[in-house]
């Protein structure tokens, strides 16, 4: 505004100066001209700004005039503002990045229940598609009846158990819905498969424990209520001796259940202790005498050990894998048939220990089951000998805490091969043996 002001007052003084020293039209003229000038030249600030105002985000024109304080007051707003917006664009995208990351589903829905947005869990655990779900009823989408019924609710406590068919298995979800803003809707997903096969597992443990530990205790119970509704010295004392071995037995069988079941538990729950240079082959021939008196010479066996193969790890761990592999091949090897135990390096760096036998061998249907815990391919057989259907879990368990792999192959009827395969990192240098 003064800088206009200046302009005309300038032009005013120059038309004086000249009317009173030449010719008053001649000022006036020189006046008229000046201010027809500043005219034209705001008309074309005018329309630089304007050219700039309709596409704001280009620079501003470089000189206009009294319009140069304006523009760059409105300049700097629009840059502040520019910059405010890519702030809160990158905090949106985070967060959106963040809800896309969850390891919970999470599902946005309108007033009427319409999907308007989802993250990667939930669309992996509903088997979303963004594409062509958003917009569209979550009904439609989810149809399991039991989510109709807790969806119509409109007020949930509790979140939903839903059985959902996944990609290639079914699928166990945890859903909860919650009301947030106004007349909006979110839902949260959980994956609870693995958490329900767990919970499975660990009550189908509790019902085998009690159910082995059953058996032997009610015929312990039997006995002993037996003796004592008998007559005092109506027993002979062979016959006393009998029972007494009989009771001795099942007792014996209780012990080693839950001697098996306290080392599993160990083997589970403990960091693995400090690892050692075993002299493995020291380990099996222990082992070996075991088995010899276990096969009472009903049994071939055929050795072969390198004596210089150690490896490191923890030597009453390996020693109970090892005798129950050995012992195994004894117990489901009938009389005369062969048992081919063998430590060596192999081929690919790998310290194998394997035991072969000829025995009554595995259906492949048993196979990929036997190291479960109480699992048994041969009941009768199993229980004859005294087992207690644990020795397998717990030798894959000590694999595992080897680094190692417990390799089964078998063929029901001809004999089996199981194998505990240390990787070369277990195995120690020669030079140190
Ligand atoms: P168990 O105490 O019953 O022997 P394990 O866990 O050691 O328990 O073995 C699980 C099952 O695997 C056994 O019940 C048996 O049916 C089968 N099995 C184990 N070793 C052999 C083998 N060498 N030959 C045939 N079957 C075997």
């Amino acid at each position: 505004m003064t800088k206009t002001l200046v302009s005309v007052a300038l032009w005013a003084l120059a038309g004086y100066l000249l009317g009173t020293w030449f010719n008053p039209h001649l000022g006036w003229g020189v006046l008229v001209f000046g201010l027809l000038l500043m005219i034209l030249v705001s008309g074309r600030q005018v329309s630089l700004i304007t050219r700039w105002a309709k596409d704001v985000e280009s620079a501003p024109p470089v000189s206009v005039g009294p319009w140069d304080d304006i523009l760059s007051l409105i300049y700097r707003k629009l840059r502040n503002d520019r910059q405010t917006i890519q702030r809160l664009e990158n905090d949106m995208q985070r967060m959106l990045e963040a809800a896309e990351a969850l390891p919970d589903g999470a599902v946005t829905l309108d007033g009427q229940m319409h999907l308007t947005w989802c993250n990667r869990s939930a669309r992996e655990h509903l088997g979303l598609l963004s594409e062509t779900d958003v917009g569209h009823s979550i009904f439609n989408i989810l149809r399991a009846p039991e989510f109709a019924i807790y969806a119509r609710q409109r007020r949930w406590k509790d979140p939903l158990q839903l059985h959902v068919q996944g990609v290639d298995q079914p699928k166990t979800l945890l859903l909860q819905l919650v009301n947030y803003g106004l007349n909006r809707y979110l839902m949260v997903t959980r994956d609870i498969t693995q958490i329900e096969k767990l919970e499975t597992t660990r009550k189908d443990f509790v019902a085998n424990v009690s159910h082995e530990l059953r058996t032997p205790l009610t015929v312990l119970t039997g006995f002993l209520e037996t003796l004592q509704d008998m007559p005092p010295d109506s027993l002979t004392s062979d016959q006393r001796l009998r029972y007494v071995g009989m009771m001795r037995e099942q007792a014996a069988r209780m012990e080693a259940i839950v001697s098996d079941l306290l080392t599993l538990s160990t083997l589970e729950s403990s960091s693995p202790a400090d690892a050692e240079a075993i002299d493995f082959s020291a380990l099996i021939h222990k082992a070996m005498q075991q088995a010899r008196v276990l096969s009472r010479g009903q049994h071939v066996f055929v050795e072969s050990y390198d004596d210089s193969l150690q490896v490191e790890g923890v030597a009453s761990e390996l020693a109970s894998a090892v005798s129950n592999l050995i012992t195994n091949a004894v117990r489901y090897t009938p009389q005369d048939g062969t048992i081919t135990v063998s430590w060596y390096r192999d081929d690919d760096g790998s310290a194998v220990f394997s035991v072969q036998d000829t025995g009554i061998g595995i259906s492949a249907q048993d196979l990929p089951r036997l190291t479960e815990r109480f699992y048994r391919a041969d009941r009768g057989r199993s229980r004859a000998t005294g087992g207690t259907g644990l020795g397998l879990a717990i030798t894959k368990h000590v694999a595992m805490r080897h680094d190692a792999e417990l390799r089964i192959e078998s063929r029901y009827g001809s004999g089996s091969t199981f194998s505990l395969v240390f990787p070369a990192t277990r195995i120690l240098p020669s030079e140190s043996t």
